[in-house]
């Protein structure tokens, strides 16, 4: 989905291509979430590669529905148009992740991420291609990755800085905290479950736990209506796309100028991410 409808500056990586990791081992830290460590197989990623910190993302290749991974190798430019040539059957699955952590081990990178487990409301059944394939995952399966860099850019801003997110956004919000090192930062979190929150390097969040049967976000947006938001914040906001709006709206209805949001929606109510 990955909708950034305001102006503000990604840092993108230096170099990157379609590049094939291996899953190097799983776990479930919190009950909301799978970890899954992907670590570099020795194609060029160990070259490419610089880990940038705070909300660095990536595209992810999952095998096709036939179990087939067929990559769109090559470089960043025309990398969707690649995948649109594969033929349908084989073209894998592409979701957007964040990385939560990297480490060098010897030459390869190791990566870890953090998925999401939903489910669907009605059933209670997992729901979604990612999140299936997390839960799953084996040490040796094979996925492709496409570095697109860091979204969270506050290079220059000296007013207050507030970070709000959904559980969709902790893992990024992870990497923020532990890349401002302490730097003065509010932040409102929310998750589903009180066992999905977590220690944040240097922060003490607001944590808001979702009432069952209501929509993602309300939590936060109800703190952020009872909260001065000062014109000279630069709002970071990411999460479920209606609230990502409403929090948006909040922060402008408050004086801050558009240009001091930055917003993306990772995910929409009801709606699949677009590549199969
Ligand atoms: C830049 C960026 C970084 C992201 N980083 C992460 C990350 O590190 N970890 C992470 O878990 N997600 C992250 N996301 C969100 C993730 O890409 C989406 O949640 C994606 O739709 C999950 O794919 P899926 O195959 O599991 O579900 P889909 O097939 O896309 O969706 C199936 C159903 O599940 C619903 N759904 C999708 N995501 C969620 C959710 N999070 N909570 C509740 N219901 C949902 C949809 O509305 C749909 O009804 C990121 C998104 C972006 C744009």
């Amino acid at each position: 989905m990955a909708e950034q409808l305001a102006a503000f500056r990604p840092v993108h990586p230096r170099a990157a291509s379609v590049r094939t990791l291996a899953v190097q081992a799983t776990s479930r830290p919190f009950p909301g979430f799978a970890r899954v460590t992907l670590r570099s197989t020795g194609d060029g990623f160990e070259d490419d590669f610089e880990y940038l910190g705070f909300d660095h993302w990536f595209r992810l290749f999952l095998t096709a529905p036939d179990g087939t991974l067929d990559l769109p190798m090559g470089g960043a430019e025309g990398w969707y148009s690649r995948l649109l040539d594969i033929e349908e059957s084989h073209r894998p699955v592409v979701r957007n992740y964040t990385i939560r952590d990297a480490r060098r081990v010897g030459e390869a990178w190791e990566l870890d991420v953090d998925f999401v487990i939903h489910r669907d409301t009605t059933t209670g059944e997992v729901d979604g291609r990612a999140a299936r394939w997390a839960l799953d995952a084996r040490p040796g399966d094979r996925v492709g990755m496409l570095d697109q860099g860091r979204i969270f850019n506050v290079e220059g801003h000296t007013g207050p800085l507030l970070v709000v997110a959904d559980e969709s956004g902790l893992p990024g919000i992870e990497g923020i905290a532990r890349s401002l090192a302490g730097a003065p930062c509010d932040y409102v979190l929310e998750v589903p479950d009180a066992a999905d929150r977590r220690e944040l390097s240097g922060a003490d969040p607001v944590w808001t736990v979702r009432v069952a049967g209501e929509d993602a976000g309300e939590g936060v947006l109800e703190h952020l209506r009872s909260r001065v938001i000062t014109p000279d914040t630069r709002l970071y906001v990411v999460g479920e796309a209606s609230f990502v709006l409403a929090a948006r709206s909040l922060a402008l209805n408050s004086g801050v100028p558009k240009d001091n949001v930055q917003f993306c929606a990772y995910w929409r109510v009801g709606r699949r991410a677009k590549r199969n």
